[in-house]
């Protein structure tokens, strides 16, 4: 068990007295940051919106070690089952892959509170009817959650379940999410985290470590910001430059870069350092299919990436909240 920071799956277990596993599906709904024609966006998205590898029927022939499909990479991808059926397919999954007996329900494509609240409610009452879920996590963007849909989502809140939103942030820097078109500032997400816990909302935030311009300094800033606005978790991304994106071409071009593994840990060990202890790290690395991934290509898998952060912060004698400093 890795100890130099704060652990997500610990936590699931201490909160619920098991391990708890993640079903992720696609609610159908779409982003307000993208053009009807799909187009537009964060300049890092692809459009398949975050949907769960294991939910991606067409695309289970790829492993870790295919090749760059560019045709797959550009495509876009469509719900193929129907929610009960992506919960279904998720949960037999993993229990037959993890013998898991917690789930924690995720809506985890495009931006899940982009809709009506009779619709949302909907939705959210079709999958919480599947299984007694312990967990109800809802992703989507600090500039689409008014406060009825905070309440709806409060409405779900039992002694048993928490509910979670989790925003995209990306960077604490507004002129960062400029250059991305991520259509919102920082300033808007610290309103989101101060509403959505008002409503008794739990609250995971999503940062890119390596966006064009980005060094030790703005990482440092993704922490504090984190810190600040006391969001609840987080979920470390590097950088992946997938196809049909326009940091792709950015790339292509050598505009830009990815970083390698030894500037990743250098990056993420340094974020951690700067960020408060009691915030829970959900994820360390970005885990893209490699037939849609065109860099960074040699890098290694995340349990590899675990025991190599390990083994650094612990040379280094380092751990998370180690250059914290409460204000
Ligand atoms: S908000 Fe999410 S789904 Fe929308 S463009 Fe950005 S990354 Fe893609």
């Amino acid at each position: 068990m890795f100890t130099r920071w704060t652990n997500y799956s610990e936590y699931l277990k201490r909160r619920h007295g098991h391990s708890v596993y993640r079903i992720g599906v696609d609610g159908g709904f779409s982003c307000p940051n993208r053009r009807s024609d799909k187009t537009g966006g964060c300049a890092f998205c692809d459009g398949t919106g975050s949907v769960a590898v294991y939910q991606r029927k067409a695309e289970s022939g790829y492993t870790r070690l295919s090749s760059y499909d560019a045709e797959v990479a550009s495509g876009i991808l469509k719900p193929q089952l129907t929610i009960r059926e992506e919960i279904e397919r998720g949960r037999s999954f993993l229990k037959r892959r993890y013998g898991a007996e917690g789930f924690a329900l995720c809506f985890q494509s495009y931006t899940n509170t982009y809709d009506t609240v009779d619709n949302l409610r909907r939705k959210y009452d079709e999958a919480l009817s599947v299984i007694d879920f312990e967990e109800f996590i809802v992703s989507t963007r600090p500039d689409t959650v008014p406060d009825d849909v905070l309440s709806l989502l409060s409405s779900y809140r039992t002694e048993r379940r928490d509910v979670w939103v989790e925003f995209g942030l990306q960077s604490a820097d507004d002129s960062t999410l400029e250059y991305i078109n991520r259509g919102h500032d920082t300033a808007c997400y610290l309103d989101a985290v101060t509403r959505a816990h008002e409503h008794g909302l739990l609250v995971s935030t999503h940062i890119i470590l390596g966006l064009p311009g980005e060094g030790r300094e703005s990482f440092i800033r993704s922490a504090e910001m984190l810190n600040r606005a006391g969001s609840d978790a987080v979920k470390i991304h590097n950088l992946h430059i997938t196809g049909g994106t326009e940091l792709a071409d950015e790339y292509l071009d050598g505009v830009i870069t990815a970083m390698s593994e030894e500037r990743t840990l250098e990056a993420v060990e340094l974020f951690l350092r700067h960020l408060a202890p009691e915030i829970i790290v959900e994820r360390m690395i970005s885990e893209t299919p490699y037939h849609r991934l065109i860099a960074p290509r040699k890098f290694p898998d995340k349990s590899k990436f675990l025991s190599h952060l390990d083994a650094r912060m612990t040379r280094n004698n380092t751990r998370q909240g180690d250059c914290y400093e409460k204000r």
